[in-house]
């Protein structure tokens, strides 16, 4: 099986849904790898991605909301209370300056909305963080499980 690359530092066979099916939204994962790249290019964090696109069917079994099926969302790992919060920094701080880099404007389109893209998170006990840039869903929410 060929595993593509899909930016310097993350491939497809991280984001592809678990059960083995190919839904694959592929615009939107584009938005949220690149996003994700400029986060690791800032942190220099390797990140394990834990859950990124799911079909309706799986992610109506892992109890999901139907955000990680658009593609633009992603459950990373966070081994402790540092990689959290520099997680969680680097996140804040590149949904702000996206807008602003020449280089960066043409790459979320749809996920940009008064400036600054989207912005939802949720915080899990079981040590993940999950993010994503869904525009029809609240924007600026961090929810705890
Ligand atoms: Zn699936
Ligand atoms: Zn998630």
């Amino acid at each position: 099986m060929s595993d593509e690359q899909l930016s310097t530092n993350f491939k497809k066979s991280e984001f592809i849904c678990k059960c083995g099916c190919d839904h694959w939204p592929e615009d939107n994962v584009k938005k949220l790898v690149n996003f994700l790249q400029i986060i690791r290019d800032i942190t220099k964090i390797p990140m394990i991605i834990e859950s990124g696109v799911r079909c309706n069917t799986h992610d109506q079994a892992e109890g999901g909301s139907g955000v990680h099926v658009t593609g633009l969302a992603v459950d990373i790992i966070v081994p402790n209370s540092n990689r959290r919060f520099l997680l969680l920094d680097a996140f804040f701080y590149v949904r702000r300056i996206i807008p602003w880099k020449k280089e960066y404007k043409t790459m979320f389109p749809g996920v940009v909305v008064g400036g600054i893209v989207v912005g939802r998170i949720g915080v899990y006990l079981d040590n993940h963080v999950h993010m994503d840039l869904c525009p029809n869903r609240p924007n600026e929410v961090m929810w705890l499980k």
